[in-house]
């Protein structure tokens, strides 16, 4: 990790701000030995803190900087079904493990749900999630979508919204069409993240904040290193997503930080959160590289979008990001914007998230292309039956091939801001 992404308070975001109250864990400063050592509290770490805790094995959850500082705490919180790669699991195993894809696809959302009804969690929650066309072409993506739903007999509510639908619940004409799921949802990320670390700590997971790990020890006890202290474990889990620079050997040029960026309005009059959003639901793009947008709990419009790939944050967020609100609300220009940040989001070539391990007893999982508030908690789940010996869901991540791009993080960055461009540019035809 860089100097600057380690012992961290949380970023300026809207999230931090409206963040439940709650006690900093302490810093590892002990030596000390547990069943299962996770690194990083993000989504990734603490659902599988969460999920051995909830088995009975004793864990430690090692923060560089605060429970959901990275990405899981300054996400869309766009709850939506699937993680990718599962397309080319299937052609790789064939159409005889559809059906177990199709219920990983969905399985992220039921750990979130369960998660928050069983431990109480304080986040927001809300159903509904709709993919908006913003080319005519895009319309074919829509129905083939609601074919899939209606030949797997899909038990929850959804529509597909036509021209004057989509502009009527959305108070835009910026789309031609929409397919809403109210399976899927939007939360309060940081609070979701921080909620289920809560919930592993009473379990007796012990939380270890400000702890950056700098070294891992090899061998049958695997022993990881910070400033402070160490802690041995029959297990390591590797949770750093695209802020991880552990185990370079095997984990370099596997996983590539790219920005993306959200800002936030004022809270919005009733009659303005009415016309643009009555329903409440999270709105996300078909392009390739997305726009994104929901209603606080307080009414704010947060909107994100445009992703980063040249390793540079933008000057100013609010610059790069409100004239892309303003082309979908224009009738937004006079409210004020109260919050911007960014985060980095773990890129992996094929999309298909880098999972392994290393030595046998060290795991690793990362990479969820911008997309992974629910495939995090899909994939917490998956590693702690890998751990616990069950490896048939891992394998199927674990056995597929990645690219790697030689050279340095730097060069990485170029090469998918050249692929990022090619992109941008067939989303504008
Ligand atoms: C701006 C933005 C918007 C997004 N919007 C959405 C969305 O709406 N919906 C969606 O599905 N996905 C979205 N994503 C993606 C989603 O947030 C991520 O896929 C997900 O949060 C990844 O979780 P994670 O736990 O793997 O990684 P992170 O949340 O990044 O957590 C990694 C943690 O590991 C810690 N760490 C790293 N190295 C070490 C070390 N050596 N020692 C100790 N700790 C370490 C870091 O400090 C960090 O807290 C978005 C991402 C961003 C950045």
């Amino acid at each position: 990790m860089t100097a600057t992404h380690i012992n961290q308070e949380h970023t300026s975001s809207y999230y931090a701000a409206s963040a439940n109250t709650a006690k900093p864990y302490p810093s590892l400063e002990d030596n000390t030995s547990v069943d299962v050592c996770v690194v990083g509290a993000g989504f990734t770490g603490v659902a599988t803190a969460l999920t051995l805790a909830e088995r009975g094995y004793s864990v430690a959850l090692l923060e560089a900087n605060r429970i959901g500082w990275g990405a899981s705490g300054r996400n869309g919180g766009q709850l939506i079904n699937g993680i990718g790669g599962l397309g080319d699991i299937q052609k790789k195993h064939g159409d005889g493990i559809a059906d177990l894809l199709w219920d990983m696809r969905w399985r992220g959302n039921e750990i979130i749900r369960e998660r928050i009804a069983k431990y109480a969690i304080d986040c927001d929650l809300r159903d509904g999630y709709v993919e908006v066309a913003r080319k005519p072409r895009q319309i074919a993506d829509i129905e083939e979508t609601a074919e899939e739903r209606e030949r797997r007999g899909f038990p929850y509510r959804y529509e597909v919204w036509d021209r004057a639908k989509t502009s009527e619940m959305l108070g835009t004409d910026a789309f031609h069409g929409g397919f809403a799921c109210y399976r899927d949802g939007h939360v309060h990320p940081l609070n979701l993240c921080a909620g289920q670390a809560r919930a592993a700590h009473s379990l007796g997971a012990q939380i270890y904040e400000q702890s950056p790990v700098i070294d891992i020890e090899h061998g049958s006890r695997p022993k990881v290193w910070t400033a402070g202290g160490s802690i041995e474990a029959d297990a390591v889990v590797l949770a750093g997503n695209a802020y991880n620079r552990l185990e370079p050997k095997h984990l370099s040029n596997l996983v590539f930080p790219a920005g993306s960026y959200i800002i936030a309005t004022e809270p919005l009059p009733d009659e303005v959160a009415n016309e643009i959003n009555p329903a409440d639901v999270a709105v996300c793009d078909l392009n390739n590289v997305v726009d994104y947008y929901r209603l606080s709990s307080d009414q704010r419009l947060l909107y994100g979008g445009a992703c980063n790939y040249s390793g540079r944050d933008p000057a100013s967020i609010e610059a790069f990001i409100r004239p892309r609100m303003l082309k979908v609300y224009p009738q937004l220009k006079d409210f004020k914007i109260e919050y911007e940040w960014g985060g980095s989001i773990g890129i992996v070539l094929n999309r298909i998230p880098a999972v392994g391990r290393i030595n046998g007893n060290v795991y690793y999982c990362q990479g969820y292309s911008g997309h992974g508030v629910t495939g995090t908690h899909l994939m917490g789940e998956i590693v702690a039956d890998a751990v616990g010996g069950t490896l048939e869901r891992f394998d199927l991540f674990a056995d597929m091939k990645h690219f790697r791009l030689p050279g340095s993080h730097w060069m990485g960055n170029q090469i998918i801001a050249l692929g990022m461009m090619y992109y941008k540019l067939r989303d504008m035809l």
